[in-house]
């Protein structure tokens, strides 16, 4: 079902000790911010205890980096659905480290998006092209690919995330957004696969700053964030800035373009 939604991405940082302050902070001063999903996406050693703390008050959600697609078996130092199922209401699949690093080919996320529905967790999949110059085409091939034998009626069970993997800051400073109007290209796109029943996102170098350029935008509906959701304050004004641009601005924007 469509909402509006932020999702941090850890990725492989934090020590225990930086992981529970970090998700303690963001679950007490998102205490009073409404019309947001927010879910944290810690590193897989954290998963339990970041779920237990944030579980607390019931507002953040915890979804894993990743996952294997099988229950159980040889496979050393994987993570399987059933071992996050309880844990985590989501999984991050074919994310663009994953494929540049470990070789995550679309017929794997399509498994992992098949087994991750099975066990009852929502696939947050990323797509997105690899170069700045490559057509954002190729998100809607990797999207096509992950949603093979998904029936129709799980879409709503499913986020996609429009994440081009050059946009991605890759822990620099002065990293930059993909342009809103390239987003949208691609998003449009998307949405033609998904109709009306999946959340969709964009993802890539999203700060305090660009949050509102996509925000405003009611084609979008929410933003993964890397590098910026390890700082509790400025991950929080993020979620707090999309929330009233969704619950308030929309109106206006669509009011505008109508007229
Ligand atoms: C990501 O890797 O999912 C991401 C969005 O990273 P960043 O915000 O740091 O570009």
């Amino acid at each position: 079902m469509r909402r509006p939604m932020v999702v941090a991405n850890w990725k492989m940082y934090t020590r225990a000790s930086d992981a529970y302050i970090l998700a303690t902070t963001i679950r007490n001063m998102l205490a009073d911010v409404d019309g947001v999903e927010t879910v944290i996406c810690p590193p897989a050693v954290w998963l339990s205890e970041i779920s237990e703390i944030v579980k607390r008050d019931g507002k953040v959600n915890v979804g894993a980096q990743n996952m294997f697609y099988e229950n159980e078996g040889p496979y050393t130092g994987e993570i399987s659905p059933q071992m996050i199922c309880d844990i985590a209401k989501y999984v991050i699949v074919g994310h663009s480290e994953r494929r540049e690093h470990f070789g995550e080919h679309d017929l794997e996320v399509n498994e992992k998006v098949l087994a991750a529905l099975k066990h009852g967790l929502s696939p947050i999949i990323c797509v997105g092209e690899r170069k700045k110059s490559d057509s954002p085409d190729h998100a809607i091939k990797q999207l096509k690919e992950a949603l093979t034998h998904v029936p129709k009626n799980r879409y709503k069970d499913v986020v996609i995330c429009y994440e081009p993997s050059w946009a991605i800051s890759k822990g620099k400073a002065n990293s930059e957004a993909a342009p809103v109007d390239r987003a949208l290209r691609a998003i449009a796109k998307i949405r033609e696969i998904v109709l009306r029943e999946s959340p969709i996102l964009y993802g890539g170098s999203v700060d305090v700053d660009s949050v509102l350029d996509f925000a405003k935008r009611p084609e979008i509906d929410g933003v993964l964030i890397g590098s910026a959701s390890l700082r509790a304050s400025i991950f929080v004004e993020i979620c707090k800035r999309w929330a009233d641009a969704k619950n308030f601005k929309n109106d206006i924007v669509l009011e505008e373009e109508n007229k």
